[in-house]
């Protein structure tokens, strides 16, 4: 297993993020290794950000373009809206949130945010109206009011409290003995999964991104945790665009739309509802997974 000891700071925050919820740990290694080819054309502008309209139009790419990975994909989702990517494991879901954040370049087609392609703006302008949800959030040994706050530079604290308010950890914090002083990470208070989360949700909600990308960890979480984390992701996500990487349908089945991709390209799409009585592939996955789940029960 790789170990990253690079000192914290080095890696920006867009890189901490993307380290906790869409690359593991060895892609992230690879990621700092080489040299980004991906760089600003000269004199982009910054991102014009309206609604925050995520499309994809015929998006190609593949990691190796001997091996396509996306083969086409088409996808708007308007300003608001909440949609969910399942798929089998390997189907280029991650890759999808990637390729929005401009890791990587498409190969053909283009992924545009209110109209413009990802490829004109600037990459911090791009990083600044995306907010990733972290599934792991990491602590800094500090006050919990430094590790929200740390997601926007000079946030005032009412701000920082209306972060932890959507995030609905607010009354958690209150019900602390130094309410926001109070010290956590592997030096203070051992925050349970949950609400380290909803500390990760509120650092993402300072940023008051546009849109929200939000990619599972294929671990499932206890029924304890998700239920905790739930409401406040429902809650972050209001007026925002969300994009989801599912892999615990559960967790989608109220989204506004639910792409399944399969070998690269959308096999289905539609609401949980549609999609169950179509009895195709989505169909196929909630089965397995309940399966699944009574099995673990
Ligand atoms: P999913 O999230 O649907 O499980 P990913 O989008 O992470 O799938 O990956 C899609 C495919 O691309 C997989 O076959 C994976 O092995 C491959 N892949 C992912 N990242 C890289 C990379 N950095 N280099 C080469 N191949 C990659
Ligand atoms: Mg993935």
């Amino acid at each position: 297993m790789i170990q990253i000891t690079m000192p914290l700071n080095f890696l920006g925050t867009v890189y901490r993020e993307i380290r906790q919820s869409l690359v593991d740990m060895g892609e992230m290694f690879d990621l700092l290794e080489q040299p980004s080819e991906i760089a600003d054309k000269p004199g982009a502008s910054a991102l014009k950000v309206g609604g925050g309209r995520v499309t994809l139009d015929a998006v190609e790419f593949g990691y190796d373009p001997e091996r396509p990975i996306l083969k086409g994909v088409s996808l708007d989702v308007a300003p608001g809206q909440t949609v969910a990517i399942v798929g089998p494991s390997g189907s280029g879901k991650s890759t999808i949130g990637r390729l929005l954040f401009r890791f990587y370049d498409v190969g053909g087609g283009a992924l545009r945010i209110d109209g413009q392609d990802v490829r004109d703006v600037t990459q911090d302008s791009l990083h600044d109206a995306i907010g990733v949800v972290p599934q792991d959030t990491v602590l800094f040994n500090d006050t919990i009011r430094y590790n929200i706050a740390y997601g926007r530079d000079g946030a005032t604290e009412g701000e920082v409290i209306a972060a932890a308010k959507s995030a609905q950890i607010h009354d958690f914090i209150m019900g602390l003995p130094q309410g926001y002083d109070t010290a956590v990470g592997e030096r203070g208070l051992k925050l349970s999964g949950g609400e380290k989360q909803r500390v990760g949700i509120a650092r993402t909600l300072l940023k008051n991104p546009p849109i929200l990308l939000l990619d599972e960890a294929t671990s499932a979480l206890d029924t304890e945790t998700e239920r905790e984390i739930q409401g406040a992701l429902r809650r972050a996500g209001e007026g925002r665009t969300v994009l989801t990487i599912a892999h615990r349908l559960s967790t989608i089945a109220d989204a506004d739309r639910i792409i399944v991709l399969e070998d690269g390209r959308i096999a289905e799409q539609g609401t949980h509802a549609d999609l169950l009585a179509a009895r195709g592939r989505y169909w196929s996955l909630w089965q397995r997974q309940a399966a699944e789940q009574e099995d673990a029960a």
